[in-house]
């Protein structure tokens, strides 16, 4: 056991807290599995946007990634990530100010449909936040229970939703979804499996998510909360994040959180520490 987790360590710009982790806790959870989805890439022409100081005019690829959760009680969808209709573009899409460009190699509903899902099977959905690269197909999952921070939901749904760089029109058809609006943490199954943890800062209600997998150690997915495991590991963010100040002590809280829990931090963006993970349709457990 001793050597497999050291085996796992060395495998694992996976384990941005190895070595401090000394407890792997099964716990009580009910998920069966966890598919990593590729949810575009998005590429941009300064890392230091993100990296405040460091990595002046480099270009950077950032990855995308959707997860999706089988529990014994339902599915959950953890982010949608790039648009769909991007896939057409095979040059993607450069945003107007010209720093991003977005792609979208594979739809999510192929992706989903491989697994032999449609949006109308996932039970849960919930997003890190709702920012383009996370909600590009939100409007799926119009019939799924929405589970959002307060504070989210307000900025979305809320008079000026571009003042946030939230775009409206993702949002459509999640106007009418069932709502669990959340102020703070939410145990999602309610035993403790899977949890939205609070990470406010990089939007107003942005959330990670904690996952306990039946057969390894559990992870909690960052979101935005940092955008690469060099982020997390120096406590970096970006200068345009609605609450820098709350974005440092999401990162504090959580960097906690993973002491207790003994959980593996997995950056969405980070398209690196990513490549060693299993992609759908294959699965972890
Ligand atoms: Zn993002």
């Amino acid at each position: 056991m001793k050597s497999m987790k050291k085996l796992l360590c060395i495998s694992a710009l996976l384990l941005a807290g190895c070595g401090t982790v000394p407890t792997i806790n099964m716990g009580p959870g009910k998920v069966e599995r966890m598919y990593v989805i590729e949810c575009g890439e998005n590429h941009v022409k300064d890392l230091s946007r993100w990296t405040p100081g460091v990595n002046v005019g480099m270009a950077h690829v950032f990855s995308d990634h959707c997860y999706l959760i089988k529990h014994a009680k339902g599915w959950m969808l953890w982010d949608s990530g790039n648009a769909d209709r991007l896939a057409a573009l095979p040059n993607g899409l450069t945003a107007p100010n010209g720093i991003i460009t977005a792609y979208m190699r594979k739809p999510l509903l192929e992706s989903l449909k491989e697994i032999g899902l449609e949006p109308k099977d996932i039970r849960y959905f919930a997003m890190s936040h709702s920012h383009g690269d996370h909600s590009g197909n939100a409007n799926y999952f119009g019939s799924s229970v929405l589970l959002m921070q307060a504070s989210e939901y307000a900025a979305v749904f809320g008079p000026e939703p571009q003042k946030y760089n939230f775009v409206a029109a993702n949002f459509e058809q999640l106007r009418n979804a069932r709502v669990e609006k959340l102020n703070g943490d939410g145990d999602v199954f309610g035993d403790g499996s899977v949890v939205i943890k609070a990470t406010p800062g990089h939007t107003p209600g942005h959330q990670s998510l904690f996952v306990r997998l039946p057969k390894r150690p559990p992870v909690l997915l960052t979101g935005d909360m940092v955008h690469l495991v060099y982020s997390w590991e120096n406590r970096v963010v970006p200068g345009f994040n609605y609450d820098v100040a709350a974005s440092g002590r999401s990162i504090d809280a959580m960097k906690e959180f993973v002491r207790q829990t003994g959980a593996q931090v997995w950056v969405t963006h980070d398209r690196v520490q990513h490549i060693l993970i299993p992609k759908s349709p294959n699965f972890i457990e």
